[in-house]
């Protein structure tokens, strides 16, 4: 099952967390993978490991904010493994500032990194997609996009917006053989989370919340991430996975 030999994916924000967990797993699932963030030197960690490993990999920087990076991210892919298949708009960015004191300089940098790379990545995929009448586009959102967080509203508009997003280019793109799905994970153990993770008391008391009483690890994303990217996923699109350990079962 989900076999991803012949596939050329993107993954960007693949340099650490979720995004390195996806990025592995499609490797050992087939695909060739682009391995991408804005520093070279944790990406070089992923590349090494995947390389050691036995699987094809190509890694360029990019910053997911800037379109014309996005934009040439893609063309190279297509240039270096004559196609592109998944992209996987992952990179995000979490800043918690109450809303009456978040400065619009902070508002603008969530949204910039993930909202608008979303866009980005989503548009260049689906011209270099279009072209092969098949494509998988899968933009991670959170459960922040789908119940509000205190001291997180940029972030949690940015992620609303992303399953918004993804409904809207899944209609877009339907024609074309593209699907567009969205994954909204929990709390999953990365640097991102490292400040609620790391504490024993916080991290018990998130635990409470969840069905399943442990905090997710990028894995338990990528797994999902491969089963959308795959043949047998063929009639999921404009739709959300969420994984959670049952956070929101009670919304
Ligand atoms: P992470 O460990 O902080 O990793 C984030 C990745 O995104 C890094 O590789 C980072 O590398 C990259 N990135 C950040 N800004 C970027 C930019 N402007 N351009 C390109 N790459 C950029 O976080 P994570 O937990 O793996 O998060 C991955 C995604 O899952 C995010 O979209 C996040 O919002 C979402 N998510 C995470 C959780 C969780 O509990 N961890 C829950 C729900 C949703 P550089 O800084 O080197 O660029």
């Amino acid at each position: 099952m989900s076999d991803l030999t012949g596939k050329v994916a993107i993954i960007t924000g693949s340099g650490r967390g979720i995004g390195a967990g996806i990025a592995k797993t499609f490797s050992e699932s087939g695909a060739k993978v682009v391995i991408t963030s804005r520093h070279q030197n944790e990406c070089d960690i992923v590349v090494g490991e995947i390389k050691k490993a036995g699987h094809e990999v190509f890694c360029e920087v990019c910053d997911v904010s800037n379109e014309d990076q996005v934009q040439s991210l893609v063309n190279d892919t297509v240039k270096k493994f004559g196609g592109l298949h998944i992209m996987v708009n992952n990179a995000g960015v979490f800043e918690q500032k109450p809303v009456d004191e978040m400065d619009t300089a902070l508002w603008k940098k969530v949204q910039a990194v993930d909202l608008d790379g979303v866009f980005f990545g989503t548009k260049y995929a689906a011209l270099q997609m279009k072209k092969k009448n098949w494509g998988r586009i899968i933009n991670i959102s959170s459960v922040a996009g789908l119940m509000g967080f205190g001291g997180s509203a940029a972030y949690c508009a940015a992620k609303f917006g992303v399953r918004g997003f993804t409904k809207a280019a899944a209609i877009d793109l339907a024609p074309y053989g593209i699907t567009v799905n969205s994954i909204c994970p929990g709390l999953i153990e990365t640097k991102m989370t490292e400040a609620f993770t790391n504490d024993p008391s916080i991290l018990q008391t998130m635990e409470q919340s969840f069905l399943v009483k442990r905090a997710g690890m990028p894995k338990d994303i990528a797994n999902a991430a491969l089963y959308l990217a795959s043949e047998e996923a063929s009639y999921v699109t404009g739709t959300e996975i969420v994984v959670d350990g049952g956070w929101t079962a009670h919304l």
